[in-house]
């Protein structure tokens, strides 16, 4: 006979590993202090009543656990409709806790209060929470935890306003110096970096002359914009001054408005709100970087290469690329894996913005849905999150419905700016790939003089990117593919809004260029490629390499580190070329 197995405490691990040890032929004693067993999962006898600790719901995701679950309970297990709440100021509210019944409960001020702390907790997240209190306040912000769980009346919160306020601000300054120097600092210096890039190729020597020296091909059209609204007289009237229906909403509204508010002209204000966009993006993927706790050295390679993309310097010029990347980032960033309806909101807003500046947001908006899919039973939310994000573009159809009696105007415009029909199957049709086997294609993106001075060269470049992405769109779908179904990445449910993002803007990009030669995919393809990165980023950080021979690890880490630097090497020097064509105000893309 063996020895028994001590087991200290019956609550529900002891009693499960007691259960287990039992079926394995061990003899166990389980020593318990209280009276009875459950530990803090108990029910206790009160005046002939059952009574819970609290309330119990069981969850798992491992079959194992739930397989000894049904085990143990059998027929005994009851489902009943959960229904928890929290007795406070004399009113019931929901648990888990429902964002709008606290707003409508607790009153205007402290709902302002709550708002903006639960915000500020979700912008700068607590590291790594030591116990209960910073785990609530990390997750729920310091304002609702102070309600929930100090239970503090409000004559205590008069009479303690002051020293409240300072452990309210004291959190938010111990978090505020990693949030500046993670986040803001580096994301304002990429941007700096960017802008210093291009003032370099520029005659000009002042801020304001280097910009308005670039106000070129797209920026006069979202100039006229600005300036005089949209207006249309006709399809053979296409000019700034009379027929500018071809250009969505977003951006021209965003320059009116930062325009009005820093009181610059409009010119100027192109530059300032593309800038201001182009560190939000960045804000962006740092924050994404902080999220998936990317380690550092992968965040400055990942940030290289979107910053010597060939045509990243559209970030900062009076395009509407970098609001276009923020705001759907920001979609991205708010709506997938939170479903808060808050932050739902804040998603959906987004989403609204985004689809509002290109045409290539409408089907990236959808993107929430796959939370519904993945098992989210917050439709309702999910659903209002994707109506709000497409109203930004739908709203502009509505706009060109009620204003000049026709809501496709946009699409009826592109014929007088080349792009004569959107061919939906050009991404499987040969004559997409046909220029790359000619060799006159190959000898003149080659030739220096026709790089910098020869509108067919960039042209030419903008074939090429079409071959290239779809090749990385496979190649990362496929590995990521694998790694997932093989079990060996983690968190793929998190990364598939990006691949249908980035695929869907491809794929509507290259239906639109295609009419016109595909002449400016190389600009069209940037959103694509910054998707992609993260994506990429994210797969490297959750997939488990540990299946890759040891022998061979060090070729491959070579063979990837040398890959790398010739990519940025390439990248960075036609991203050089470019703006060098930029500046010089031949076309680019
Ligand atoms: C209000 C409330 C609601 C909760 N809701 C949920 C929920 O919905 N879902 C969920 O999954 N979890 C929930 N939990 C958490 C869950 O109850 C605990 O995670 C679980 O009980 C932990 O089990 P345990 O065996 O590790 O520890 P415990 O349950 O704490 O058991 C420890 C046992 O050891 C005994 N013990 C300690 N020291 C000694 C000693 N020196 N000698 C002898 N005996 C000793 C104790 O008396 C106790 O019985 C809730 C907890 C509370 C309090």
């Amino acid at each position: 006979m063996r020895d028994p197995i001590y087991i200290l405490g019956a609550g529900p691990a002891g009693m499960a590993a007691a259960y287990r040890l039992t079926q394995l032929g061990f003899p166990v004693v389980v020593v318990e202090r209280e009276e009875g067993v459950g530990g803090l999962a108990k029910s206790i006898r009160y005046q002939g009543f059952i009574l819970d600790y609290g309330p119990h719901r069981f969850f798992t995701k491992i079959p194992a656990v739930l397989e000894l679950w049904n085990q143990v309970l059998g027929s005994e297990q009851v489902t009943v409709r959960r229904l928890t709440r929290i007795y406070y100021r004399k009113q019931y509210f929901q648990y888990p806790i429902q964002a709008w019944e606290v707003l409508r409960k607790v009153g205007w001020w402290e709902s302002l209060r709550i708002v903006l702390s639960y915000l500020w907790a979700q912008l700068i997240p607590r590291p790594a929470p030591s116990n209960f209190a910073d785990w609530v306040k990390g997750k729920f912000g310091t304002q609702l935890y102070s309600h929930r769980l100090w239970q503090v009346t409000s004559t205590m919160i008069t009479k303690n306003r002051l020293k409240q306020l300072s452990q309210l601000l004291q959190p938010s300054w111990q978090h505020l110096a990693p949030f500046l120097w993670q986040i803001l600092l580096p994301s304002l210096a990429l941007t700096v970096l960017q802008i210093f890039m291009i003032s370099l190729w520029s005659k000009e020597s002042d801020y304001v002359s280097i910009f308005k020296g670039l106000t070129q091909w797209d920026s006069h059209w979202y100039l006229s914009i600005v300036r005089r609204g949209y207006q249309f007289v006709g399809f053979d009237k296409i000019a700034y001054e009379q027929s500018n229906v071809a250009f969505f909403p977003g951006y021209p509204l965003a320059v009116a408005g930062i325009s009005r508010l820093l009181r610059v002209d409009p010119e100027l204000g192109l530059y300032l709100t593309a800038q201001l966009f182009c560190w939000l993006m960045w804000i962006y993927l740092f924050l994404f970087y902080r999220r998936w706790q990317i380690p550092l050295v992968w965040q400055i390679l990942a940030s290289l290469l979107i910053l010597a993309y060939p045509t990243s310097f559209y970030l900062c010029v009076g395009y509407s690329e970098s609001l276009f990347v923020a705001s759907l980032l920001g979609f991205l960033y708010w709506s997938i894996r939170w479903e808060r309806p808050l932050l739902m909101l804040l998603a959906g807003v987004h989403g609204l913005v985004m689809s509002a500046t290109r045409i290539v947001g409408l089907p990236v908006a959808l993107i929430p849905l796959l939370n519904l899919w993945s098992g989210s039973r917050r439709w309702l939310w999910n659903l209002a999150t994707v109506s709000l994000a497409l109203l930004g573009g739908l709203g502009f159809f509505l706009y060109c419905q009620l204003f000049f009696g026709s809501w496709d105007l946009y699409m009826k415009m592109q014929p007088y700016f080349g792009s004569s029909f959107v061919n939906y199957l050009a991404i499987v049709q040969a004559h997409t790939y046909t220029p790359l086997f000619s060799i006159d294609h190959w000898q003149s993106l080659f030739s220096p003089s026709r790089a910098l001075g020869d509108q067919i060269w960039a042209i030419s470049l903008s074939q090429l990117f079409v071959p290239l992405t779809l090749g990385s769109l496979l190649v990362t779908g496929l590995i990521d593919g694998i790694s997932a179904t093989a079990g060996k990445s983690q968190c793929w449910q998190e990364r598939l809004g990006f691949h249908l993002a980035a695929w869907s803007m491809f794929y509507i990009a290259l239906a639109g260029g295609s009419a016109v030669g595909q002449r400016s995919m190389s600009r069209y393809c940037l959103p694509v490629h910054i998707v992609q990165v993260l994506a990429l980023v994210h797969w490297a950080k959750y997939t488990d390499f540990s299946f890759i021979p040891e022998r061979i690890r060090p070729y491959l880490g070579n063979t990837l580190k040398l890959g790398y630097v010739l990519l940025a090497f390439i990248f960075f020097a036609l991203n050089q070329i470019l703006t060098w064509r930029y500046a010089h105000h031949l076309w680019v893309a």
